[in-house]
């Protein structure tokens, strides 16, 4: 098993994931860095087909593996599609990382999910909390797949050495997220959402729930930021979670985004549609004993994503 500090300089590294929000982060970010990126698009290789998979590690050998491709969505996607958020993901989990040790990777970086942890276990979530109780419903089957690709993890680095760790994002917003009106997560629906009320004049916006969960918030470039740092200084079987150990109230974070986006009308709030689960904050103390503290606040990054989704809309509308 490799030692910290781990040199990326030189290596051929692999973001598996690179068109998705997190993936097309850390592209960015290891731009900095001298290292040889290697990405595939789904249709050269299909992360669920165990064969391809095998053939294109053993054709390419990355020696460094970001493990961030999944099917994500938001609590309604994951409500619905419970077989294909199931399916796929452990799917993708099961066939990288696997093939990242047949094939000899050096290290990979398993990005889970702040979901893994029990619906009511204590806040904010510390790493040793995943599995001492029940998860929440809407999310559980995206959560079991995670759990799935964490143990993996766990299992690979005792039973053959390998130097595969674990990382726990948050809540994740930024360029790349996806707008969809019913799937998407909050920050992408309510970006949309308030835009479209201030262009059409609407007097009034709806938000989901009651307003009253608490979520945590973390600029997608501050993660990839964070996932390069743990790559190079951190190897362990311990979990880290990553975020910025501060917390919201829905209704306060539609006001952020509602005067990021120069909304001034009314914001109503539909009891009909679920809260998911109450409190999402994670304990990002190891994090910060290992070095690393999130650079962007919240309502800075709302703006930067709020330009984003004006810059992905714009090149849209000019492709026919
Ligand atoms: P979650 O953290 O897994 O629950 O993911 P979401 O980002 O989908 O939802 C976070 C919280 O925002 C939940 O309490 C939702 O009910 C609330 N919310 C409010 N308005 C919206 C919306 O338009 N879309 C989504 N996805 N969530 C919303």
């Amino acid at each position: 098993m490799a030692s910290v500090p781990f040199e990326l300089k030189g290596k051929t590294v692999y973001v598996a994931g690179h068109r998705g929000m997190v993936g097309s982060a850390l592209v960015r970010r290891l731009t900095g860095e001298d290292v040889e990126l290697l990405t595939a698009t789904r249709s050269e290789v299909d992360l669920r087909d165990q064969a391809a998979v095998n053939q294109w590690f053993g054709a390419r050998r990355p020696q460094v593996v970001f493990l961030a491709a999944a099917k994500v969505g938001g609590i309604i996607a994951n409500d619905t599609l419970r077989a294909e958020f199931l399916y796929d993901n452990l799917a993708i989990a099961s066939n990288v990382i696997h093939a990242a040790q047949v094939y000899g990777s050096e290290k990979l970086m398993f990005l889970g999910s702040s979901c893994i942890y029990p619906r009511l276990a204590p806040q904010p979530l510390r790493e040793d909390s995943m599995l001492t109780g029940p998860l929440e419903p809407t999310n559980e089957p995206y959560a079991i797949a995670k759990i799935a690709g964490i143990k993996m993890v766990e299992a690979y680095r005792s039973q053959y050495g390998a130097d595969f760790i674990n990382v726990m994002p948050t809540n994740l917003y930024g360029p790349g997220d996806n707008y969809h009106p019913e799937y998407s997560h909050v920050v992408a629906a309510l970006i949309r959402r308030f835009h479209e009320a201030k262009v059409s004049g609407a007097k009034n916006v709806v938000v989901w729930g009651t307003g009253m969960p608490r979520r945590e918030f973390l600029y997608v470039d501050d993660l990839a930021d964070a996932c390069i740092h743990l790559m190079k200084t951190y190897s362990g079987t311990e979990l880290v979670n990553i975020g910025t150990g501060e917390d919201i109230t829905i209704a306060e974070f539609a006001r952020v985004v509602a005067a990021s986006v120069g909304y001034t009308s009314e914001i109503s709030f539909d009891a009909s549609r679920p809260d998911g689960t109450p409190r999402k904050l994670l304990d990002v103390s190891r994090l910060a004993k290992l070095g690393w503290r999130a650079g962007t606040a919240l309502d800075e990054g709302i703006v930067l994503a709020y330009h984003a989704y004006l810059e992905e809309k714009a090149v849209q509308s000019t492709r026919v």
